[in-house]
């Protein structure tokens, strides 16, 4: 078994993965593995940063099938005993002109965005290795979608209470509450995307809360973050930032140093907390 340290990022070979890979790779003192769906398309971001001098390794993970999330997990623990970093990048948005029905579009970024960066915390969080950093990226967009949220589930998602299972259920209700027409009357913003990221960054404030509470001596930090507004596919060329711009506060959160202890549970922009 390796003893060196490893770190994982999904969603990678493109857009602020691929970005938060190349400056991993400059940066962290480890094997950094650059992840995603099509090994195609992984291989060939590969090859591009191998290009530049770089040495990402590869590993298939498609974050919408389990059975490639457990591949990944029992890799990593066979061969490294578990895991360093891990960045939850990877994500999806319908175009704002897209005409497929506000239902389908709720339930295939959910899908993704929630279920699935949730599923591979289930699965790759307990790998976590002490001063372990994990980073979900999240966006401000899930702040201005919980203030279009009625008082009653802004309260619940701002709760330090709220459990995993009341969130995926608040989750799975938004998608039912889309495919009967009745999320605006039941409290929703109109934004699928916008709800998709308010789970996340939930999620994670939940996850660093169950740190505190089971493995509080591993120094482990884990937060939401936004990359802002970046010139990738997703977001197109308008976009204020590049992607190695975007890239800066993901990558600052994946490498606070082992003596930090903050921040942790937080919602992070341009390397700032911002209230949730
Ligand atoms: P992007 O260029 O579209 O890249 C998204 C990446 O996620 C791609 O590598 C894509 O792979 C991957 N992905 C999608 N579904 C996946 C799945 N099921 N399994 C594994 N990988 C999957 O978008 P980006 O702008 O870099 O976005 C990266 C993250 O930042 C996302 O979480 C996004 O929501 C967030 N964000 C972006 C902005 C912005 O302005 N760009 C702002 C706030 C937050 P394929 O190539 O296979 O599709």
């Amino acid at each position: 078994m390796s003893s060196v340290p490893v770190a994982v990022v999904t969603g990678s070979n493109k857009g602020i993965g691929l970005a938060i890979v190349r400056a991993l790779c400059k940066q962290f003192p480890g094997d950094v593995y650059l992840t995603c769906r099509d090994p195609g398309r992984g291989q060939a971001a590969v090859a591009q940063l191998q290009q530049e001098g770089l040495r990402p390794l590869f590993h298939q993970l498609d974050i919408d099938d389990l059975q490639s999330i457990r591949a990944l997990r029992d890799f990593l623990k066979e061969k490294y005993g578990g895991l360093n970093v891990l960045v939850n990048n990877a994500g999806i948005a319908f175009k704002v002109h897209d005409t497929a029905p506000f239902a389908v579009q709720a339930e295939v970024t959910l899908k993704t965005n929630f279920f699935g960066t949730r599923n591979v915390c289930t699965e790759l969080l307990p790998l976590m290795k002490p001063y372990g950093r994990v980073v979900n990226v999240s966006s401000m967009v899930s702040s201005s979608a919980l203030r279009g949220c009625s008082q009653e589930l802004q309260q619940k998602f701002r709760s330090d209470t709220i459990t995993e299972e009341e969130l995926v259920h608040l989750m799975t209700k938004f998608v039912e509450d889309t495919k009967k027409n009745i999320h605006e009357k039941e409290g929703w913003p109109n934004t699928a995307y916008g709800v998709s990221k308010i789970g996340v960054t939930v999620l994670s404030r939940i996850q660093a809360r169950l740190l505190n509470e089971q493995r509080r001596g591993d120094h482990i930090l884990l937060n939401a973050c936004c990359p802002g507004w970046v010139r990738t596919d997703m977001a197109g060329p308008k976009a204020t930032k590049s992607p190695e711009e975007g890239a800066e506060t993901p990558v600052y959160l994946a490498l606070l140093p082992s003596g930090a202890d903050a921040p942790h549970g937080q919602f992070v922009s341009d390397k700032t907390v911002r209230p949730w």
